[in-house]
C-alpha cells in the first residue's frame, strides 16, 4: 500500500534544494500556508551541518510553493512518483523574506526591467558526471560513452519532459562519465528554476539505476571541471529578440552591449555567488575551456562571456533569434536563483550606467580563490544593494564558515568531500 507525497523546497545558498513533505490530500491548504521554516536553515551547509547563524534558534518562516514550479514525474511503478514544489521563502505575513535566493532573483529581473523595459531569456547548460557509466578512458564525445551510459539518458530525458522542460540535448562530454544537458531558454525566473529541476531529474534518474549524478565543479584536483553555462538573451517589451544588431561589434547590440559591460564590471565581486564553493576555483584555471579573466571573447571557450556563433545565418530575424552571450562562470555550488539574480542585477546596472565593454587589453584575472572572491563581494556598494546588508553579511557569514569547515582537508580529500554531497 503506498500514498502519494509532496515536497516543498528552495534551492538555497548551499544550492541544495531543502523543504519538507506532507500527504497528496494536504496540498490544497499548504497551497497557501507552504511548509514552516526557520531563518537558520540558510546557515545549513553543503555537508548538512547548520553553521553558526546570525538567527539563532528563533523565528519561523514560511516555504510557499509556486504553481509554476510543480513537477510531478512517476519514474516507474516501483518507486515513489516524484513530486515537488520549488517556492518562495516568506516571513509568516507571506511577504518575501529579505534572504530569499528565488526573490533575490526576481528582484534582479525586475531591475532589468525597470532599466531597459527588457526581460531576460536564459538556458543554463549543465554538465556532471554520471557514476553508472562504463569506465571507457579516452573517450571524450565518443558514441561509445555516449552508448555507455545504459538507459540513464534515456530515463533522464524522459523526466525533463514529464517535468514540463523542452530537453535540448544530452551528450557524452571530454571528462571520464562526463554528460551534459541543455533544455530550451525560458523566460525570467522560470529558466532557475528549470536549472533547479533539470538538476533534481539527473539525480533522480541516476538514484534510479542505484548510480549518482555528481554536479560538484571538479571532482579530482586536476580533473576537468562540471560548469554551469548559461545562455542568455535580452527580449524588448513586445518580446522581440533586443541582444543583435549586425555591423556592431560582436554582433551585440548597445543594450545587449551595455548588459554584457555591466556583468564584467561586477564579476570580481558577483563569482562568489555564481562559483560559490574552494573547488570552483580548481575549475577556473587555464586550458580547461573554463574561465581565468574577466573578459567577453567571440566563439571563445575560454572566456567569461562568450558570444556564441549562429548556426546556417539565414534571415536577419533568424540571426537575432538564435543570437546569445554565454556566461561560463558558473558552477552547480550555486543556486540558480544566486546566478540569475547577479546575472540581471549586474546587467542592470551596465544598461543604466551605460557601461562600455572592458578592452582586451585590459584584462583582469579573476578571483583565484573563494577567500579572495568573498572579500572582493564584501566589498562591493553595488551588491550591498542588491542583495541588502542582511542577506550580504549571512552569505559572507556562510561561505567563511564552509572555508574554515574544511581548511585541513588536503586537495584530494576536499575533491572527495564536495563530489559526495553535489
Ligand atoms: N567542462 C568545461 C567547464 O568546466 C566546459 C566544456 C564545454 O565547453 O562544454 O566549463
Ligand atoms: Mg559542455
Amino acid at each position: 500500500m503506498r500514498e502519494e507525497l509532496v515536497f516543498v523546497g528552495v534551492c538555497d545558498i548551499a544550492g541544495h534544494v531543502r523543504g519538507k513533505g506532507f500527504p497528496l490530500s494536504e496540498l490544497p491548504s499548504r497551497r497557501h500556508k507552504g511548509v514552516g521554516w526557520t531563518h537558520s536553515n540558510l546557515m545549513q551547509s553543503a555537508f548538512g551541518t547548520i553553521f553558526e547563524s546570525p538567527f539563532g534558534t528563533a523565528g519561523d518562516l514560511m516555504i510557499v510553493p509556486d504553481p509554476a514550479a510543480e513537477v510531478r514525474v512517476a519514474f516507474d511503478a516501483d518507486t515513489a512518483v516524484e513530486h515537488f514544489f520549488l517556492g518562495d521563502l516568506r516571513n509568516t505575513d507571506g511577504s518575501p523574506w529579505e534572504c530569499c535566493p528565488r526573490d533575490f532573483a526576481r528582484r534582479g529581473l525586475a531591475a532589468l526591467g525597470k532599466a531597459a523595459g527588457v526581460s531576460l531569456l536564459s538556458a543554463f547548460e549543465q554538465e556532471f558526471v554520471y557514476t553508472g557509466a562504463a569506465d571507457l578512458p579516452a573517450h571524450a564525445y565518443s558514441l561509445a560513452a555516449w552508448r555507455g551510459q545504459g538507459t540513464f539518458g534515456e530515463t533522464l530525458v524522459a523526466a525533463l519532459r514529464a517535468a514540463g522542460l523542452s530537453p535540448d540535448s544530452f551528450l557524452p562530454e571530454y571528462g571520464e562519465r562526463q554528460f551534459e544537458m541543455t533544455v530550451a531558454p525560458a523566460a525570467g525566473i522560470a529558466a532557475a528554476d528549470q536549472a533547479v529541476i533539470a538538476r533534481e531529474m539527473a539525480r533522480s534518474a541516476a538514484v534510479r539505476h542505484g548510480h549518482r549524478a555528481v554536479f560538484s565543479p571538479v571532482l579530482t584536483a586536476d580533473g576537468l571541471g562540471n560548469g554551469v553555462h548559461v545562455h542568455m538573451s535580452l527580449r524588448d517589451a513586445a518580446g522581440a529578440p533586443a541582444s543583435y544588431a549586425p555591423g556592431e561589434p560582436m554582433g551585440l547590440s548597445p543594450l545587449m552591449r551595455r548588459f554584457c559591460a555591466g556583468i564584467l564590471e561586477h564579476l570580481p565581486a558577483i563569482v562568489a555567488l555564481t562559483a560559490p564553493s574552494p573547488v570552483s576555483y580548481l575549475r577556473l584555471r587555464p586550458n580547461r575551456w573554463a574561465p581565468t579573466a574577466i573578459d567577453i571573447v567571440q566563439q571563445d571557450r575560454g572566456a567569461s562571456l562568450r558570444v556564441c556563433p549562429v548556426f546556417l545565418p539565414g534571415e536577419a530575424s533568424d540571426v537575432a533569434r538564435q543570437f546569445n552571450v554565454e556566461f561560463r562562470t558558473a558552477d552547480a555550488a550555486a543556486s540558480p536563483y544566486m546566478v540569475l539574480g547577479a546575472l540581471a542585477f549586474a546587467g542592470a546596472d551596465g544598461i543604466a550606467r551605460k557601461l562600455d565593454l572592458p578592452s582586451p587589453e585590459g584584462r583582469r584575472p579573476l578571483a583565484t580563490s573563494l577567500a579572495e572572491a568573498l572579500d572582493l563581494l564584501a566589498g562591493s556598494t553595488a551588491a550591498r544593494g542588491w542583495l541588502g546588508p542582511v542577506f550580504l553579511d549571512t552569505y559572507l557569514q556562510h561561505k567563511r564558515a564552509e572555508l574554515a569547515h574544511v581548511k585541513d582537508l588536503s586537495l584530494p580529500e576536499l575533491c572527495a568531500r564536495y563530489a559526495a554531497v553535489y
